[in-house]
């Protein structure tokens, strides 16, 4: 059976900056990619999407962004920026190669790939992010609404939507962004359990991305001792403030009911509804983990700044708050990846 030390799932941001510092360290990863490409879910984002920190904050090590630093890159900017940093990186990187399964064997790992192939390693990282698994909460009577129900993962452009009635569920950057998109050619309502809350894009004339590196809040380990992750407020240059004020879209306390294609609104009011956009979040992607003992029972991995607690030679890269506020992010995933490509070289050393 083919052997690598060391196993990457996930050929994203995440998946390339921990390849990348695995190259530091002195191994050889092998990264398994479920798609296509190496780009990670950049290239399904939707459509009008731009980076929410200018260029100059935006990079993965060893390789800037380029450009204006200032400019807020598109989504298609990012889809490529990923596929040049995966083709300079002198690592394999196995496209078209879903892991189904990872189950532990002596000295460490065996992978299953949907094609069939099988591998063992002694370091397994997952990085599949969160994109894979939209997060659909529970809300009354949705099962049976009879008008179209879809997640922000599938949303692409408003085009589709043009004249209908539409309500949006979710408080955070993705929800207030589509909401105000379609609220230019359909009648939209932005359905929140509590009111958006706003972060600035500039502070004392500097991007807040700036203050956040400035004051150490980006790399604060606070991963370890928040439970549940706070909602991140909607950033904004003070563009979807106007458009919430100016009703497009209107914002109200999330419905109570959902009967046939009509919703009840919390002061008893019912009506017709074409679409309903849940821009909900996301959760861990990491069904292949299953039999290994080491997520929760909610999915969530075990784990301590991306290392397994119940699997040593495992770790995870790119989740929300791993470590910190920029775990997740462009310009944060690098740190973690570093941390963990140390941590996992020590491993290998010791075992
Ligand atoms: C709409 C949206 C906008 C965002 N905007 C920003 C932003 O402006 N700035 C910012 O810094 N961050 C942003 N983020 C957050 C984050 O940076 C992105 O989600 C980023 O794509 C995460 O990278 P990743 O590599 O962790 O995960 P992904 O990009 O999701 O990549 C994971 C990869 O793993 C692969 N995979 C999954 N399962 C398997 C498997 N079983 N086997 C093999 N491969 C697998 C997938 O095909 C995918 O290519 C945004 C997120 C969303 C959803």
């Amino acid at each position: 059976m083919e052997h690598a030390d060391v196993v990457v799932i996930g050929g994203g941001q995440s998946g390339l900056a921990t390849a990348h510092a695995l190259l530091r360290q002195g191994l050889k990863p092998v990264i398994l990619e479920a798609s296509g490409r190496a780009a990670g879910s950049w290239p399904r984002y939707y459509d009008s999407l731009t980076l929410f920190s200018p260029a100059r904050y935006s990079s993965l090590p060893g390789m800037p962004f380029g450009g204006d630093p200032d400019r807020h890159p598109h989504r298609d900017e990012v889809t490529d920026y990923l596929t040049t940093y995966a083709a300079r990186l002198n690592t394999e990187i196995r496209t078209n190669a879903r892991v189904e399964e990872v189950r532990g064997d002596e000295g460490g790992f065996k992978i299953f790939v949907q094609a069939g192939s099988e591998l063992t390693a002694r370091v397994v990282v997952a990085a599949s992010g969160t994109f894979g698994n939209p997060y659909w909460p529970a809300l009354p009577g949705l099962d049976g609404f009879t008008g179209t129900v879809l997640h922000a993962a599938e949303y692409a452009s408003p085009e589709p939507f043009s004249g209908q009635r539409i309500v949006v569920v979710g408080a955070g950057n993705s929800a207030v962004q589509i909401a105000a998109e379609l609220a230019d050619i359909a009648q939209v309502t932005l359905a929140t359990r509590t009111p958006v809350r706003f972060a600035r894009q500039h502070i004392l004339g500097r991007d807040l991305h700036f203050w956040l590196r400035r004051t150490g809040l980006d790399t604060a380990p606070l991963g370890r001792v928040l439970r549940t992750p706070p909602t991140q407020p909607v950033l904004d240059d003070g563009r979807y403030r106007a458009a919430l004020n100016s009703d497009k879209p209107d914002q109200q306390t999330l419905f109570t009911e959902i009967s046939d294609n009509k919703i009840t609104w919390p002061d008893g009011t019912t009506e017709q509804v074409d679409t309903i956009i849940l821009a909900t979040g996301y959760r861990p992607d990491l069904p292949y983990l299953d039999g290994l003992g080491a997520l929760d029972q909610h999915g969530h991995p075990l784990h301590r700044d991306g290392a397994s607690l119940t699997r040593p030679g495992l770790a995870y890269v790119g989740l929300e708050w791993l470590r910190s506020l920029s775990s997740n992010s462009l310009r944060g995933v690098g740190r973690d990846a570093e941390r963990v490509a140390r941590r996992m070289a020590n491993h290998l050393a010791r075992s």
